[in-house]
């Protein structure tokens, strides 16, 4: 499953750091999955919890904020959210293949405890 790998890597990125920082608890992570990314938020929920276990991140609060596709067309010099998988400027009616975002997948903050509190 590519949400159980890409949560590995995300999980990692996160431990990193909090052992950076020094951290005995993560409570909350947040990330941004575009809609374009073609990662499942329920899934990666799932892989959340398979790759938490055992983790200072176990039992942490996963927030997944959806990123919407928006492009842009070069003709226009603006920016449009296509309306289908088609992405068709409503102004000039071109295609467009600039997407500005909506593919992304990425770790965008952390919340970390300095002392591990217990339940
Ligand atoms: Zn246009």
């Amino acid at each position: 499953m590519h949400e159980v790998s890409l949560m590995q890597n995300t999980i990692e990125i996160a431990l990193e750091h909090a052992h950076q920082q020094g951290a005995q608890k993560i409570q909350r992570l947040k990330m941004r999955v575009g809609e374009m990314s073609g990662v499942v938020p329920e899934a990666l929920e799932f892989a959340f919890d398979v790759c938490t276990q055992g983790t200072i991140a176990q039992g942490a609060q996963l927030e997944i904020e959806s990123v919407a596709v928006v492009c842009y067309c070069p003709n226009c010099e603006q920016e449009f959210q296509p309306e289908d998988v088609f992405y068709e400027c409503p102004q000039c009616h071109q295609l467009s293949n600039h997407i500005c975002q909506g593919r992304e997948i990425e770790l965008t903050s952390l919340e970390l405890a300095e002392f591990y509190q217990g339940d």
